[in-house]
C-alpha cells in the first residue's frame, strides 16, 4: 500500500489503516523507520494545519472519556471527522495505559468518520509528546478537522498538550478541593476553559464551582505563560461552563464556545501565530533533549561524569564551573558528532 496517497485521499477504511500504519512508523525507534518517518512528514507537511486542535485534560475518573464520546460523536453529526489521541506518561512506566483502554469510547470508535489512537507508550514525556505532535499531523492530513489530544492531570503532560493544541479545556469536578489541586499546580493557568463535569448529580454545586473558578482565573489571568501556550488575557478570558458529559447536556455551549475561541484568536491573528511558536518551541525543545542525551552518552563526558557530580554534592566544585569543564571536555570530544 502506498501510504501518501491512502492517507491523503484513500476512501473509508483504507484511509484508517494507512493512518495508523503512518502512526506506527513515527513510533518506531528503529533508525531507517525513522528515516522513513521524516520522509513521509515532510511529504505530508503541505496538507496539514486544517484542523482544529483541542486540548483536554483533567484528573483519572473526572469524566474524559465521557466527555470525548459524546463531543465526537455530536462533531461527526455535524459533519466532522474527529481524530482522538492521548499523552498519558505513565503509560511508560507502567508498561500499560490507563489511556489506552478505549473500549469506552466504544461507540465513537466503531464509527468510521472517527479516528482513536492510544498513548506512545514508550520513552520520556518529550518523546511521547513528540510522537503524539507528529500523529496529529498525519491525522490532519488524512482530512481529520478537530483532533482532539487527551491527557491526565498528572506531571507535565499537561504543558506539553497546552504546548501543542489550539486551545486547551480543563475538566474539573464540582468541589473546590479539586479547584485548589489545579490552582497549585498551575494546571488552571494553562486553561483556556474549564468545564465543571458531572453538573447533573449537584447542580447547586456546579454553579458554585463555577463562580469560584471564575474568580480564580481571573486573579491567574494577570500570570504570564509561557508565548506557546499563551492566549492573550486582554482578550480571552478563560470561560468556566457546566457539563454533564453522561448526559450530553452543555456539548452544545462547549462548542459554541469553542468556536467563538477560535474567531476571537483568528480575528487578532494570535490562532496562527501561537501555532508558529509551538513549531518553534517544538524544534527548541528536540533539540535540548537530543544534546542532552549525546552529552551525556558522550565518552569524554561519561569518563568524569559521575566525579564531577560527586564534587558538586560535596561542595567542591560550583555548579558553574562543573558544567563549563563538562562542555568543554563534549565540545572537544569528536565522538559525539
Ligand atoms: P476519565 O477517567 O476521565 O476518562 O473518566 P470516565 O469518562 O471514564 O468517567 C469516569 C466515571 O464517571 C464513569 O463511571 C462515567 O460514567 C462517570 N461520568 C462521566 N461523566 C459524568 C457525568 O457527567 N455525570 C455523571 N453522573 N457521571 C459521569
Amino acid at each position: 500500500m502506498q501510504l501518501v496517497p491512502a492517507i491523503l485521499q484513500g476512501a473509508g477504511p483504507a484511509r484508517r489503516r494507512a493512518l495508523a500504519k503512518a502512526i506506527t512508523l513515527l513510533e518506531s525507534t528503529r533508525a531507517d523507520h525513522r528515516a522513513q518517518a521524516d520522509a513521509l512528514l515532510t511529504t505530508l507537511l503541505p496538507h496539514t494545519g486544517r484542523s482544529l486542535r483541542l486540548g483536554i485534560s483533567g484528573v483519572p475518573g473526572v469524566g474524559k472519556s465521557t466527555f470525548i464520546e459524546a463531543l465526537g460523536l455530536f462533531l461527526i453529526e455535524r459533519g466532522h471527522r474527529v481524530a482522538v489521541l492521548a499523552v498519558d506518561p505513565s503509560s511508560t512506566v507502567s508498561g500499560g495505559s490507563i489511556l489506552g483502554d478505549k473500549t469506552r469510547m466504544e461507540r465513537l470508535s466503531m464509527d468510521e468518520r472517527a479516528y482513536i489512537r492510544p498513548s506512545p507508550s514508550s520513552g520520556t514525556l518529550g518523546g511521547v509528546a513528540e510522537k503524539t505532535r507528529e500523529a496529529l499531523l498525519v491525522c490532519e492530513a488524512a482530512g481529520y478537522d478537530v483532533v482532539i489530544v487527551e491527557t491526565v492531570g498528572v506531571g507535565q503532560s499537561e504543558t506539553a498538550v497546552a504546548g501543542m493544541t489550539d486551545m486547551y479545556c480543563l475538566l474539573q469536578l464540582p468541589n473546590a478541593g479539586d479547584d485548589l489541586q489545579a490552582i497549585k499546580k498551575g494546571v488552571m493557568e494553562l486553561a483556556d476553559l474549564v468545564l465543571i463535569n458531572k453538573a447533573d448529580i449537584d447542580p447547586a454545586a456546579a454553579t458554585r464551582a463555577q463562580a469560584q473558578i471564575t474568580s480564580s482565573l481571573r486573579l491567574l489571568g494577570l500570570h504570564h505563560r509561557p508565548d506557546h501556550v499563551a492566549h492573550d488575557p486582554a482578550q480571552w478570558q478563560a470561560q468556566v461552563l457546566p457539563l454533564s458529559a453522561l448526559k450530553g447536556e452543555g456539548i452544545e455551549r462547549f462548542w459554541a464556545a469553542v468556536s467563538s475561541f477560535k474567531a476571537s484568536q483568528e480575528a487578532r491573528g494570535r490562532f496562527a501565530e501561537k501555532r508558529r511558536q509551538q513549531s518553534l518551541a517544538w524544534m527548541w525543545e528536540r533539540i535540548r533533549a537530543d544534546l542532552e542525551h549525546r552529552f551525556q552518552h558522550a565518552p569524554a563526558v561519561q569518563a568524569v561524569l559521575s566525579e564531577t557530580t560527586e564534587r558538586v554534592l560535596q561542595g567542591q566544585l560550583a555548579p558553574s564551573t562543573a558544567a563549563r569543564e563538562l562542555l568543554t571536555r563534549f565540545l572537544g570530544d569528536p565522538s559525539h558528532a
